[in-house]
Order: structure tokens, then sequence, then C-alpha cells
């Protein structure tokens, strides 16, 4: 079924074929791209989600085609024309089109789409059961904290955890955990949370901010380190956070089982908390 699609101001749906073939997204991966959820139509951390597009469009001299407010509309009206209540709206904004050259001419019009697709969510069921990971090498780039279209070596990654039965890999680097392939990681030790600090090597998730807003709240608390392999082996909880899976337990690394594979008692905390937090910003 076609979705709507937003292409550089208009509307249309996914059946149009808008993007020629010297598009910079296409052949360089020269572009960033944007995933948010919705939730009766309404999104859930728009603001936070522009933030780090214009932040990511800056770092790389894109020019960006819309101010906060000008993106909201555009995203408020693609819901509107929207035929259903929950999904995802995946954005994505190239440097353009232009005869294929590495020197990318200086003034250049972006090209960008926007489509809203249904999504099923996890489910009660499956937040408690959780999910299975592997661990495996970071195949990435050296910007990770920039939502590049450049997904191969994510995508290989997943490939390998599905073929192992998995759900998610995680990706290591010089013997410390950086972070899932779409995911950010997040183990608990004593009470307290460990995750990778924001740098190049990770992407700094919309989730990943919230849930360590919710565990200081809670007084939980958090540091911000890369975790060590090894010490994978030693965990009391871990979780992954994303747009598209919120918090989700992660019940065995690699086929080793954490503790009893259940769902542990910080990460269900965390998890009904930021539920609530997301129902909050959708209504908002
Ligand atoms: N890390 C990577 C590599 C991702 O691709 C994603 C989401 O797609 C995340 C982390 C989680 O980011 P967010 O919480 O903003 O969805």
């Amino acid at each position: 079924m076609a979705d709507v699609l937003y292409f550089n101001g208009r509307f249309t749906t996914t059946e149009e074929r808008v993007l020629g073939v010297e598009d910079r997204g296409f052949q360089f991966g020269d572009a960033l791209y944007e995933v948010f959820k919705f939730v009766g139509r309404r999104p859930a951390f728009l603001n936070e989600h522009y933030r780090r597009l214009e932040q990511g469009l800056r770092a790389l001299e894109i020019r960006n085609p819309w101010t906060g407010e000008a993106f909201a509309a555009a995203m408020r009206e693609l819901l509107g024309r929207t035929e259903f209540d929950d999904g995802i709206v995946y954005i994505q904004i190239s440097r353009g089109e232009a005869e294929r050259s590495h020197f990318w001419p200086e003034e250049l019009e972006p090209t960008v789409v926007a489509y809203s697709r249904r999504f099923r969510f996890p489910d009660a069921v499956k937040k408690e059961l959780g999910v299975k990971v592997i661990t495996t090498v970071d195949r990435r780039w050296h910007f990770c904290n920039m939502k590049s279209v450049n997904l191969l070596g994510n995508a290989m990654g997943k490939k390998q955890a599905q073929r192992a039965g998995a759900d998610e890999a995680l990706l290591l680097a010089d013997g410390f955990v950086r972070e899932g392939a779409s995911s950010s990681f997040f183990a608990v030790r004593n009470g307290a949370l460990i995750t990778h600090p924001l740098d190049e090597h990770i992407l700094p998730g919309v989730v990943r901010d919230r849930v360590i807003g919710l565990a200081l709240a809670s007084k939980i608390r958090v540091d911000e380190r890369p975790l060590r392999e090894a010490e994978l082996f030693d965990l009391d909880e871990a979780f992954l956070t994303s747009t598209t899976q919120g918090v989700m337990p992660i019940t065995a690394i690699d086929g080793r089982a954490i503790r009893n594979s259940r769902r542990g008692a910080v990460t269900g905390e965390l998890q009904q908390s930021f539920d609530e937090l997301e129902r909050g910003s959708a209504d908002g």
C-alpha cells in the first residue's frame, strides 16, 4: 500500500518515483535521516528529533530546509494526511542532486523526503519477554554521532544477529561495547546504569537521553562510561532503547542468559516510566 510522502515541499505518495539517480544521498550516502514515532497521530519527542537533525545538518554543512516551526508544521500536515493513527515517520535529507563528483557544489538544494508508515510497536508481552542479542565488530564509519544513511555496517550486524536467532547486535570496538546496531545499550550493575558516553562512537539516542533523565529523577545512578566487553559476563540487567522499541529488556547475550532471562526490576521501572513520558509527549 502506498504511504503519504512529503517530497521537497509537496505531498504525493510513495508510489511516485521522486529521486534522481544523481542524488548525492543515493550515490555518496551524503544524507541524514530521522525517525519519530506517532501515537493517535500525535508525534512523540518531535523537538528532540528536530534538534538532532538540525545539529547533524549543520555539522555536515547540508542546508537545513526547515526552521523548527516549519518542520513541525510539515510533520503535522503529513500526519493529517495519513490514514492510520499509530506509526513512524521516516525523514531523509540529502545534500541534493548534482552531476556525480566527490566535490560537491557549494550551493545545492537539499532533497527532502518524509513518509509515514504503519509500525507494530512491541506489545506488553514482548516488552516483558525482551530480546536476545549477539556481539559483533563495529564496522561503521567514524562519525556515529550523526544519523547518517551509511547504515551498511549496522545492517550487516543486524543480519548476523537475525541469522543467529537474535534480535539485535551489540557493536564492539577496542574491547568496549558501543551500542546496538539500531539502539542504545544500557547495563545495570549494583543498581546503577552504565551506558556509553556521548561521543563520535554512538548516536545520541532520543530515548537514551530521556531514560537517563528518568533514572536520575528516581535516584538511580548513571555512569556514562564505555563498558568493557568482559563486563558483559557479569551484569545484573541489560536493556536497549530506541524510538521504535522504547525500553527493551535483553535476556541473553551470545546465547548466555542474563540472570534468569527475566526482565529485571530496574529495567521494568524505567520501561514503565518511559512509556508514561512518551504518552505525555505525544499528548502535548
Ligand atoms: N543507535 C543507533 C545506531 C540507532 O540507529 C538508533 C535508532 O535508530 C538508536 C541508537 C536509538 O536512537 P533513538 O532513541 O533516537 O531512536
